[in-house]
C-alpha cells in the first residue's frame, strides 16, 4: 500500500497496534485523545486494547490473511511488544511499514544480538558470554567468574527465562539453571552489583526530533517491576549520562517512536544498560498522570509523523504496579488524594498478572 510516509497523518487516520494488552489500550487511548482510530490485532477475544480500539482483528500474529486485513485497514502500522513472529515481520516490511522499523525489533529480541549492538556503540553492560550447550555453560561460568544469571536469548520478559547462578555453582547447579531455561540458546551475564535500577523513556521522530523524560528509578521484585518514582535518587550527571546513552540509542538506530532503556547505576554511577525495548514501557506509565504528554501520546506523535511534545511534569510522583491480588487494594486507593488509576479490563485475575498500576503524585 503507497503511503506518504513523512506528512502528518490527517486526524480521523487510522493507526494499526500488533498486540492488544495493557500498552496497546494505553496507545489506543492515547491515538483517541489526537482524533486517531485504531485497530488492534491480538489472538485473545477480550484483551485489554480491543476495549479501547475502534476494531479488533481477533487472530494470531503470523497469521498472514489477518496481517493483510490489518494493512488494509491501516494508515500506519506500530506494535507494543518486541515477540513479533519473524515470518510477519518480512510481511509487514515488505508490503505495508512498520514504525519502529524491522531493525529496531532485530537488535532487542534476541539478547546477544542487543548486547552486541550497544558493545559496538561502546556502550556499557553487564559482562556476558553466549552459550549454546551445558559445556558453554559450565565454560562461561569460569569465565565470568561472578555470580551470575543465564537468560534465553529470546522470548523472555518479567523475569521469564532467567536462572540465578552463584559463584562456582556445583554441577547440579549448573544443570538445574541449563533445564530452566529450556535448553535453549542464551547468554550468561555476569551479576551486576547496583545501588538502583533506572530507565529512560526517549522518542525519536522520523525528522530526528529527540526528546527524553527525567530518567525512573524502578523497583524490581521477582523480575517484575513493581515502582517507578520520579525522580530518581541520582546525580544530575548520572541523569544526563543516562539521557545521553539512550539517545545515542535511537540515533544509531534511525529509530522513530518511543523506546524504553533501563540501566543498572553502580555504587560509584557508573551505568551499564540491561536492556532495550522498542515501545511504551511500563516503567514509564507515570507520564499519564505527572507529565505533560505521556509516553503514549509521544509514541502515537512520533508514529503519526507530528511534532513531538512536552517531556515535562507537572507533579514528583511514584508509579506502582497492581499485580494479582494488589487489585484489593483498588477500594482503599479510590479514596485517597493525589492518585490516579489505570485498571486495564483484564476479566481474571491470577498471581504475577498485572492488572493495573496506579501513580501517587508527591
Ligand atoms: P530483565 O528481564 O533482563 O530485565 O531482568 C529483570 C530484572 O532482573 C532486572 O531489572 C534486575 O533487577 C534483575 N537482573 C537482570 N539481569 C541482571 C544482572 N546482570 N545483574 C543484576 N541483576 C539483574
Amino acid at each position: 500500500m503507497e503511503r506518504n510516509q513523512s506528512s502528518p497523518l490527517p486526524p480521523g487516520s487510522t493507526i494499526g497496534i500488533i498486540g492488544g494488552g495493557q500498552l496497546g489500550r494505553m496507545l489506543a487511548m492515547a491515538a483517541a485523545r489526537l482524533g486517531y482510530k485504531t485497530i488492534v490485532l491480538d489472538p485473545a477475544k477480550d484483551c485489554p486494547a480491543s476495549q479501547t480500539s475502534n476494531h479488533h482483528i481477533e487472530a494470531a500474529y503470523d497469521d498472514v490473511e489477518a496481517l493483510k486485513m490489518l494493512g488494509k485497514r491501516s494508515d500506519v502500522i506500530t506494535y507494543e511488544f518486541e515477540n513479533i513472529p519473524a515470518n510477519a515481520l518480512y510481511f509487514l516490511e515488505e508490503n505495508i511499514g512498520l514504525k519502529p522499523d524491522r531493525l529496531a525489533l532485530e537488535k532487542s529480541q534476541d539478547r546477544l544480538v542487543e548486547k552486541d549492538f550497544l558493545s559496538q556503540l561502546k556502550i556499557a553492560t553487564a559482562p556476558y558470554h553466549p552459550v549454546s550447550s551445558f559445556d558453554e555453560l559450565a565454560n562461561a561460568v569460569s569465565l565470568i567468574d561472578t555470580p551470575s544469571i543465564l537468560k534465553t536469548r529470546r522470548f523472555g520478559y518479567d523475569g521469564k527465562g532467567q536462572a540465578r547462578l552463584p559463584l562456582n555453582p556445583s554441577e547440579d547447579e549448573l544443570a538445574a539453571a541449563w533445564t530452566s531455561v529450556g535448553e535453549s540458546e542464551s547468554i550468561l551475564e555476569s551479576f551486576f552489583i547496583f545501588q538502583r535500577e533506572i530507565s529512560v523513556i526517549v522518542c525519536r521522530s522520523a525528522t530526528a526530533q529527540i526528546v527524553a523524560y527525567d530518567p525512573a528509578e524502578n523497583v524490581h521484585r521477582g523480575g517484575i517491576l513493581r515502582t517507578s518514582e520520579v525522580p530518581a535518587a541520582i546525580t544530575a550527571s548520572t541523569a544526563n549520562e543516562a539521557t545521553r546513552i539512550a539517545i545515542s540509542i535511537v540515533e544509531a538506530l534511525e529509530y522513530v517512536g518511543v523506546m524504553g532503556v533501563e540501566f543498572f547505576v553502580a555504587p560509584n554511577g557508573d551505568l551499564a544498560v540491561n536492556e532495550i525495548a522498542p515501545r511504551v514501557h511500563n516503567s514509564g506509565h507515570w507520564t499519564e498522570a505527572a507529565g505533560i504528554v505521556s509516553q503514549f501520546e509521544q509514541h502515537i506523535r512520533a508514529v503519526a509523523n507530528l511534532p513531538l511534545g512536552d517531556c515535562a511534569r507537572h507533579s514528583d510522583c511514584v508509579m506502582e504496579n497492581l499485580i494479582g491480588d494488589d487489585v484489593d487494594i483498588i477500594p482503599s486507593l479510590l479514596t485517597q488524594k493525589g492518585v490516579r488509576i489505570h485498571l486495564y479490563g483484564k476479566a481474571e485475575t491470577r498471581p504475577g498478572r498485572k492488572m493495573g498500576h496506579f501513580t501517587r503524585l508527591t
